[in-house]
């Protein structure tokens, strides 16, 4: 681990940490505005990433959504790295209080963290739009469960995976508890996200305790705020024994 985040770990006894894409691609999730990321790969159906992840894309061309989200979002075998490993470490011992996250692919939960704030939903999580049966990610993977890549629920209407698409808002409740969190905390430790999806970025202005830690490989518009700035991979800063 860092030395100095180390340092401030040991002195903190709220820390919440705030984190995005960048937590994931160690591993072997791509985020969104890296060079691999999504937004620079070549998209193969002529859409933009927004537009193929937007509430009207999904809700007018709903094949290719799923098609799109399948290919890009869902990472059955992803395993947590050092970061989310570090992250659920520090919430046993107790000096860490929340995770809040604008990721969907449940790895902090995997790694064993347990007061997690999914702002953005999650991969695991989806609902018929009916009956609102719940039905894992496992179901929608499945090609047999699907017409043209549609998951489809026993009574027949589609099943919607429980994220956050572009032009929907976040859930209230989510945002409420994750907001609560960040404003009790000591230390906001603040990494893998470019900080620049709204409103999820704006949380850090609810932060009021004494020491704000911000690590990402590029610079953010946040990055004067912080009390320590450390350019460098999450996974190697955080790695806590
Ligand atoms: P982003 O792609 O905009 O930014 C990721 C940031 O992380 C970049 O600034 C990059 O330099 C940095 N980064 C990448 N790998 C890193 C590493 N190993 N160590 C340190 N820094 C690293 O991601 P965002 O800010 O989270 O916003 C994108 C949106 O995309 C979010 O809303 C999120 O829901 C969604 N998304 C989620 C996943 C996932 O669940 N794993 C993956 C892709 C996109």
């Amino acid at each position: 681990m860092n030395r100095e985040l180390k340092e401030i770990i040991l002195q903190s006894s709220n820390i919440v940490f705030f984190g995005g894409a960048g937590v994931s691609t160690e591993s072997n999730i791509p985020d969104f505005r890296s060079e691999e990321g999504l937004y620079r790969a070549k998209n193969k159906y002529g859409y933009s990433p927004e537009q193929m992840l937007s509430h009207s894309f999904y809700k007018k061309h709903t094949n290719l959504f799923f098609k799109y989200y399948k290919e890009n979002m869902i990472f059955a075998n992803a395993q947590p790295n050092d970061a989310h490993i570090s992250l659920a470490k520090l919430e046993k011992e107790g000096r860490l209080k929340a995770v809040v996250t604008q990721n969907i692919d449940g790895l902090h939960q995997k790694a064993g963290s347990v007061k997690v704030h999914e702002l953005h939903g999650s991969v695991h999580r989806n609902y018929c739009e009916r009956c609102g049966k719940f039905y894992d990610m496992g179901y929608i993977s499945n090609a047999d469960n699907c017409e043209e890549d549609v998951p489809h629920c026993t009574c027949g209407a589609v099943i919607k995976p429980d994220v956050v698409l572009y032009e929907e808002p976040l859930n209230e409740n989510t945002l409420r508890a994750a907001i609560s969190a960040i404003s009790k905390a000591d230390t906001l430790i603040v990494g893998g996200t470019s900080l620049l999806v709204y409103p999820a970025a704006q949380l850090i202005d609810f932060f009021q305790g004494k020491t704000l830690v911000l690590i990402n490989k590029t610079a953010t518009p946040y990055d004067s705020r912080a009390n320590l700035l450390i350019y460098d991979s999450i996974g190697k800063a955080m790695k806590y024994e």
